[in-house]
C-alpha cells in the first residue's frame, strides 16, 4: 500500500522577497517598524537610527547604497537624535523651561517643567509672578 502525499506548491515557496527585509539585520520588516529612506531602501526604524548615529561623518547615509537617506521621520513616542532627526534641533531652539521654582506639590523645590511662554515663565507662573 502506498500513500500519496500531495504538496501544495504554493506553500513550498520560500519567501525571498527582498523588498521586505531590513538591509541592516536582514530580519523581516513589518509596517509599524519600517522606515524608507530618500533612496528608497527600507530598514527597521531602530536599525537605521543606530546606523545614522554610528556614522563618523554625521551624514545621513544609507548603509546599503551610501546615498543620502535624508532626515528620519520621528515616530510619535521616540526620542530625537542629533544628526538623525530634524526635530532634535527644533526641540533645542523652541523648548525653554519656565524659570519658576515650584513652591508646593510633589515637585516642590524643583524647576517648573512647563514650556516658557512669556518673560521666561509658563502661562500659569506668568500669571502668578508677573501680574
Ligand atoms: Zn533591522
Ligand atoms: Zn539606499
Ligand atoms: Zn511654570
Amino acid at each position: 500500500m502506498s500513500i500519496a502525499i500531495k504538496f501544495d506548491d504554493s506553500q513550498l515557496e520560500i519567501d525571498v522577497d527582498e523588498e521586505n527585509e531590513c538591509l541592516v539585520c536582514y530580519d523581516e520588516l513589518t509596517d509599524e517598524n519600517t522606515i524608507e529612506l530618500a533612496c528608497g531602501h527600507k530598514f527597521h526604524y531602530d536599525c537605521i537610527v543606530d546606523s545614522y548615529r554610528m556614522s563618523t561623518n554625521h551624514k545621513q547615509q544609507c548603509p546599503y547604497c551610501r546615498k543620502n537617506g535624508g532626515w528620519l521621520k520621528l515616530p510619535f513616542n521616540k526620542k530625537a537624535y542629533r544628526y538623525v532627526h530634524k526635530e532634535f534641533y527644533k526641540q533645542k531652539s523652541i523648548k525653554t523651561r519656565c524659570i519658576a521654582i515650584l513652591k508646593s506639590g510633589a515637585n516642590k523645590g524643583n524647576q517648573c517643567k512647563c514650556q516658557a511662554k512669556t518673560n521666561g515663565y509658563c502661562g500659569r507662573h506668568y500669571k502668578i509672578y508677573c501680574n
